[in-house]
């Protein structure tokens, strides 16, 4: 005897969001969150569960340089970005993220 094994599939909710730089819609783990914190510091909120406003952008140079060099993040954040948040962050961007092409002078032997 057969039973039809009619699996209800139960299609688990994954939280996504929006791309600061590139506007590509992804899963939320798979961003890196910036956070506008009460007290006003512009942290990198590896764990997302800092308080204050956020926003996110893929774990790409790219983006990081679109939404830095643009005005989208203060926007975003709702603040100004002092020079020095902008810096930071893109020091951040630039020790942890890997850009989507090669580094310039590693070409492939
Ligand atoms: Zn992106």
């Amino acid at each position: 005897m057969k039973s039809s094994s009619s699996r209800s599939i139960h299609t688990r909710h994954i939280p996504q969001r929006t791309c600061l730089g590139c506007r590509q819609v992804r899963a939320k783990r798979e961003l890196i969150r910036i956070v506008n914190t009460p007290t006003g510091n512009i942290e990198v909120d590896i764990t997302g569960r800092k308080a204050g406003r956020g926003t996110y952008l893929c774990p790409t140079l790219e983006c990081w340089e679109v939404g830095l060099k643009s005005n989208r993040l203060d926007h975003a954040l709702r603040t100004g970005l002092s020079t020095d948040s902008r810096e930071q962050l893109m020091k951040y961007a630039e020790e942890n993220l890997k850009g989507e092409t090669s580094a310039p002078g590693e070409k492939t032997r």
